[in-house]
């Protein structure tokens, strides 16, 4: 007899929705191996924002998942707009180039709604996604709105978070699993997957603090996430100049059990040239820290204009809303001149940051020249771009809640929304970075998560969620999508894992 029903490898959002989804569908006996200790569980999930992207017909479906939040938020009803599966499609096939794996990408649009659902039924709570511009919240962190004069203006599909945001989430996991009599073995890193002479997976390899060990189970999950934080395959897969970049979350994330899976043949799918990065602080460190999360981003570059410190722009800072160019815009910093680049921002936006530009001083001048003399960029090449910019900026109405148009004219990089003239001092400049937040390539899966072999048919045994999976994300990615996909795949490998006999 095996020791485990299932064995899931990974302890985040996706793979603790695979153990508690394989408890709930009938397996008694699961483990979870959690390569990090106790301390430090929980991978990318705890530091994220907690913000969940799934679709709703109408605002009922969106009000009825939070308790009391016409009480508490009196401002939702008006700030949000349904969110169709329509919708949802669109913006994955747009930031995607059209590459999203279609079956993955149905599943994950279809199952997001029911499985937000299911979270809650599991235990975890949620709460409306919060704006920080401003003086709305400004101790927050979420990217998803923008106050409106006394309202607040939601991001399409941007609606809700998890209670806590990453922390709750993860902590909420963890309480469900325990209370479903899932066992977490911290400190517990697998090292291999073993097979039966059939071909079946039937174990793992681990290494605990006492030494190495062979478990065997009916099933594996993995959900042990990307390859961001090794260093040497984020050289070897997305290039040179990400092996300096800072690792917006887990330290624990190195590729394992990709490996794992493609020593034993398993078909590698999607973009393993591309990964989630964004703009955060120069002074992040190259590891996150788990109690500061994600509070280096900084996403409000929407409203002013990046320059390299050759004093260059580099990139449409106004293309579209944040949540659906932040995930590239880390990666185009990465490539500058020593990875580096300034946000600037003049008097009439400052109060449009979001809440977490509050974890840091910016320089400051009360006119270009003097904010350029405090900074390292290349002061004259860094006027005349500015006075490009504004010679060509201000054509259409700023609106900062929603696509306004405003745009330049005769620019190249063009700025598409919100293009103001940068005028009115003092001026603030922002030091950032691109930080890595996961990656995009993994294994291919079918519908019901079983990891697919290089000969296109199921590794049997062996079932796969969350980062580990690919073809869903291609060079660019919609906020709020990991999580739920982690969630929606974790709970199917989960059930599937449970049947396996
Ligand atoms: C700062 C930040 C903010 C984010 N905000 C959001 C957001 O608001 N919304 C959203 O949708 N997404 C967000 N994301 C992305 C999101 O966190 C990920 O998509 C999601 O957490 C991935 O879940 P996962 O379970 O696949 O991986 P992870 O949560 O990273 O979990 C991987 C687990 O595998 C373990 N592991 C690795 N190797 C082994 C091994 N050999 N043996 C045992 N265990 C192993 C790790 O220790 C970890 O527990 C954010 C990410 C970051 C870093």
């Amino acid at each position: 007899m095996a020791d485990y029903d299932v064995i899931v490898v990974g302890a985040g959002n996706a793979a603790l929705s695979a153990a508690v989804s394989a408890r709930v569908s009938g397996a008694s006996r699961v483990l979870v191996l959690e390569k990090a200790p106790e301390d430090r569980r929980g991978g990318n999930t705890h530091f994220s924002g907690g913000l969940l992207r799934y679709t709703f017909e109408d605002k009922e479906q969106a009000i009825a998942l939070i308790p009391d939040v016409e009480k508490n938020y009196p401002e939702y009803r008006d700030g949000i707009d349904p969110y169709p599966a329509k919708a949802f499609r669109e913006d994955i096939m747009k930031v995607t180039g059209g590459r999203s794996d279609p079956q993955l990408s149905d599943i994950l649009i279809n199952q997001s709604y029911p499985t937000v659902r299911w979270m809650q039924q599991m235990g975890i709570a949620m709460e409306p996604a919060r704006s920080s511009g401003g003086e709305w919240a400004a101790d927050e962190s979420a990217i998803e709105g923008v106050r409106r004069g006394k309202g607040v203006r939601w991001q399409p599909g941007c609606v809700i978070r998890a209670v806590g945001q990453g922390k709750g989430l993860s902590k909420a996991w963890f309480a469900s699993a325990e209370q479903k009599g899932v066992e977490v073995r911290y400190d517990a890193c697998a090292l291999r997957l073993t097979q039966a002479e059939s071909g079946k997976v039937n174990g793992v390899i681990v290494r605990e603090q006492d030494g190495i060990k062979a478990l065997t189970a009916k099933a594996v999950v993995l959900g042990s996430g990307g390859f961001e934080a090794n260093t040497e395959w984020r050289v070897r897969y997305l290039g040179g100049h990400w092996g300096a970049a800072k690792v917006r979350g887990c330290a624990f994330n190195h590729g394992d059990g990709l490996r794992m899976a493609l020593e034993l043949g398993a078909l590698p799918f999607g973009d393993w040239r591309g990964c989630h990065a964004t703009p955060i602080s120069q002074d992040a460190p190259a590891y996150a820290d788990p109690f500061m999360t994600d509070k280096t981003n900084r996403l409000s570059y929407v409203y002013g204009v990046m320059l390299n410190l050759e004093g260059k722009r580099f990139l449409d800072e106004g293309y579209d809303v944040h949540p659906m160019t932040y995930a590239l815009y880390g990666g185009l910093i990465l490539g500058q001149p020593e990875g580096q680049a300034y946000q600037i921002f003049d008097a009439k936006v400052v109060h449009l940051l979001e809440g977490r530009y509050a974890t840091e001083q910016p320089v400051s001048g009360d006119t270009l020249q003097s904010l350029f003399d405090k900074i390292r960029i290349n002061k004259e090449q860094a006027l005349k771009t500015i006075r490009e910019y504004n010679e060509a900026a201000g054509h259409g109405t700023f609106v900062p809640t929603k696509l306004d148009g405003m745009h330049t004219q005769g620019l190249t990089p063009p700025k598409t929304n919100w293009a103001q003239r940068l005028d009115k001092g003092p001026y603030v400049a922002y030091p950032v970075t691109g930080g890595i937040t996961f990656t995009f390539g993994g294994l291919k899966i079918n519908e019901h998560a079983q990891v697919i072999a290089n000969h296109w048919k199921p590794l049997p045994g062996l079932f796969c969620c969350g980062e580990a999976v690919g073809g869903i994300f291609h060079g660019n990615y919609p906020a709020g999508t990991g999580l739920m996909a982690g969630a929606v795949f974790g709970r199917i490998a989960g059930a599937s894992a449970a049947k396996v006999s």
